[in-house]
């Protein structure tokens, strides 16, 4: 733990905490959007909202894969689980998730559908060669963190001449969900005054990518770490830039994150891929350009084209508060099915299911303060 131990370093967080004290106007709220799941989880393990100033708030953000995938697309998935030729696979927090009718993936495959569970879409390709009689799916999701391993699968499978496997696409574009998020509903005031921006994504995607928040909309984005001092001093460095009126990107994340990301993995993302017009996120409704599909090139592994799909209706319950707590809009103790009857053990809504959603971190972390 040699490399992580000095970004846990108690002395220095409260030493960091102080001067976030020392820096926030009395005078003024401060709204902070932490964009990716894995910081909500690292805030709340840390304990982080208590070393802060009242008047320095967390808010916490969509950037959960599975929280945001509107409820149609996995009621696809498990049209095609229902398939007597077809092996759907997935990673494991994504079977969870409920979709209509106290229905989920795990439960069909309780009722015999032939559902795998992954570490790695690769594996993928092993049960294709290993079943060449059957139709292998992998139901692919997140964001650009997980969309460079998507694409390594279609690559290997077209080399190895693989036809028996097709990936059901849903990987979506971070800048995409931000600029939704700045961009208030009728009725909503935009909700927040800066961004923690996300560390694994944007290893891939660069601090480049996120040039246009401060222009477009005025607001800062800093790019953080996933350990407590890195969050503190991205906090601190929102502060700041707020209090002086500046609106830049800033890069705290600097170990690991570059201007320009990867560009070995986005030159293979955009080889396999394209934007879509437009995409249905649960939370923030159709969002343009905010997701990806297959290129004609490689329609023959798109799981779209190979099977006929529906478009079902969408059945979340009626009363969860998942599009909400994922635009910053409440937070997760505010709905009314938190705690009871809504729990890790009995998820109701996406955001309680993965181990990066907002309600889950809420419940492990908070409840009951
Ligand atoms: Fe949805 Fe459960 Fe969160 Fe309520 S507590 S918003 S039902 S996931």
């Amino acid at each position: 733990m040699k490399y992580v131990d000095v970004f846990r370093d108690a002395e220095l967080a409260h030493q960091l905490a102080r001067h976030i004290h020392q820096q926030a106007d009395p005078g003024r709220h401060y709204r902070l959007m932490e964009f990716c799941g894995g910081h909500t989880h690292a805030v709340f393990r840390y304990g982080l909202p208590a070393l802060l100033p009242d008047n320095v708030e967390l808010v916490h953000g969509p950037g959960c894969p599975v929280c945001v995938l509107p409820v149609v697309r996995l009621e696809q998935a498990l049209e095609l689980s229902r398939l007597p030729e077809v092996i759907l696979c997935s990673y494991g927090d994504m079977l969870r998730v409920p979709a209509g009718k106290g229905q989920s993936l795990l439960k069909a495959r309780a009722d015999g559908a032939d559902i795998r569970m992954l570490y790695s879409p690769l594996e993928a390709l092993t049960l294709a060669q290993q079943h060449p009689e059957r139709q292998v799916v992998f139901f692919a999701i997140g964001f650009e963190t997980t969309t460079p391993p998507t694409a390594v699968l279609i690559q290997r499978a077209d080399e190895m001449g693989i036809s028996n496997l097709s990936v059901l696409c849903n990987h979506v574009l971070t800048p995409a969900a931000m600029h939704a998020i700045l961009t208030p509903r009728e009725g909503e005031a935009t909700a927040i005054d800066g961004f923690i921006g996300p560390a694994h994504v944007s290893t891939v995607i660069g601090s480049e990518a996120y040039a246009p928040f401060p222009r477009q909309f005025g607001k800062p984005v800093v790019i953080a770490g996933f350990e407590p001092l890195d969050l503190l001093q991205a906090i601190s460095m929102l502060v700041g830039q707020l209090n002086r009126h500046e609106a830049r990107v800033e890069n705290q994340f600097s170990r690991a994150v570059t201007p320009d990301g990867n560009p070995k993995a986005r030159v293979l993302v955009e080889r396999m891929f394209e934007r879509r017009s437009s995409f249905e996120w649960r939370g923030l409704g159709e969002v343009p350009a905010s997701a990806l599909k297959i290129r004609p090139e490689y329609a023959r592994y798109d799981a779209e084209q190979r099977f006929e799909l529906s478009a079902p209706r969408a059945r979340e319950h009626p009363a969860c508060e998942c599009p909400a707590v994922l635009r910053g809009q409440k937070r997760p103790d505010q709905c009314r099915l938190f705690g009871t009857p809504c729990t890790p053990d009995n998820p109701l809504g996406a955001c309680m299911v993965s181990s990066e959603g907002a309600c889950a971190a809420w419940y492990r972390y908070n409840r009951g303060r």
